[in-house]
């Protein structure tokens, strides 16, 4: 784990190179299969002549959130703002974490042995962004759904080769599918033997990373109703990744947004459309165009100028303050903390807003 480091200085006095591993230990709560809890992610960043840390890309910074069983929670924010790596973290495919906890039904996933996390990967699945990337081209399809259950010495292979037919079935492809190679299916039906191989060794939980961004639009939505038929029938928990509100309203019970690395609002779906808090989340749902043409052009403009700042050593304050029509002296100076404004709704901003 390369770089985990753990210090008792005062925040105020940090430096760049300084990683605060702050956080207070959670209890195992049985309602939540996730448990995440000030989770960080930060990427060294390499200089001088002998390859010295100089600074961090604090790509996670501190994230909170439970997940319940059976439930979807959508994480959304721009491109760079941390989702996918939040992901890849939470599942513990990229390293090491950084700071904080990881509760997978009640095990710090970062405790487990190797031996431990192979046996737990069965549980825990990712649904990639791009179908086309993520199927290794030279197998047909039916090895590549397989190939989970065979690393994890599930079953005999004549149930297996059964189980291939079953979830081609059950993604809306068929048995013949099987021998084929991934170049020759649509990006659709790629996305949708993505699916199958990810439900092929029986998991709870799935991390859907951006699994319909690289799709048509009228595709789009025949796979977020397989998720969904799926989910009602399994009881499937899901984390879903995107950058488009519209879809994670449609398919998520709450929602999570992101920002440089930090969760800036979070709250029940319906609760976070309804009263959307942060002035980054207002931002982004004023960036979904509307399908009338006279209401877009009616439409206020976005409240988002500015650039995205560095997830590099970023200065103190509110990570939204360079963008933000709000803000104050007192956001450029002190970091908002994430807070209860409604009942279950949290935000993280300096506005007294309900
Ligand atoms: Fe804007 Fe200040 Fe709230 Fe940050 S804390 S979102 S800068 S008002």
């Amino acid at each position: 784990m390369p770089n985990t480091e753990k210090t008792k200085e005062n925040p105020k006095q940090s430096s760049p190179l300084m990683i605060e591993d702050d956080y207070t230990p959670v209890m195992y709560d049985p309602q939540y299969i996730l448990m995440v809890n000030k989770l960080k992610k930060y990427f060294p960043i390499k200089g001088g002549m002998v390859s010295k840390t100089v600074g961090y890309v604090r790509a996670v910074d501190g994230i909170t959130f439970n997940l319940k069983r059976g439930t979807t929670m959508g994480l959304v924010g721009e491109s760079g703002c941390g989702k996918t790596t939040a992901g890849r973290t939470i599942l513990r495919l990229s390293g090491g974490k950084t700071g904080g906890q990881v509760l997978f039904n009640g095990q710090e996933i970062y405790d487990l042995s190797h031996k431990e996390l192979r046996a737990l990967r069965t549980k825990m699945q990712i649904i990639f962004q791009d179908p086309s990337a993520s199927l290794d081209p030279r197998m047909t399809v039916g090895d590549i759904i397989a190939e989970g259950m065979e690393i994890h010495k599930m079953y005999d292979k004549e149930k297996r080769t059964q189980r291939v037919y079953e979830l081609l079935e059950t993604v809306g492809l068929n048995r013949e599918h099987a021998n084929r190679f991934p170049h020759e299916f649509s990006g659709g039906q790629r996305q949708r033997i993505g699916i199958a191989r990810a439900l092929a060794v029986e998991p709870e939980f799935i991390v859907c990373d951006e699994p319909i961004s690289a799709l048509d639009v009228s595709i789009q939505s025949q796979i977020i109703n397989l998720l969904k038929d799926l989910q009602e029938k399994n009881g499937f928990t899901y984390m879903f990744i995107a950058h488009d509100l519209n879809i994670v309203k449609y398919i998520s019970d709450r929602i999570a947004v992101m920002y440089l690395g930090n969760l800036v609002e979070l709250a029940d779906s319906d609760e976070i459309y309804a009263h959307t808090l942060h002035p980054y989340s207002q931002a982004l749902l004023a960036s979904v165009p509307i399908p009338d043409p006279d209401k877009e052009a009616q439409k206020e403009a976005s409240v988002l100028s500015g650039d995205v700042p560095s997830p590099i050593n970023p200065k103190p304050g509110c990570p939204f303050a360079n963008r933000c029509k709000y803000a104050t002296e007192k956001c450029h100076k002190e970091s908002p903390k994430l807070r209860e404004a409604r009942p279950g709704h949290f935000v993280s901003c300096h506005l007294d807003m309900e």
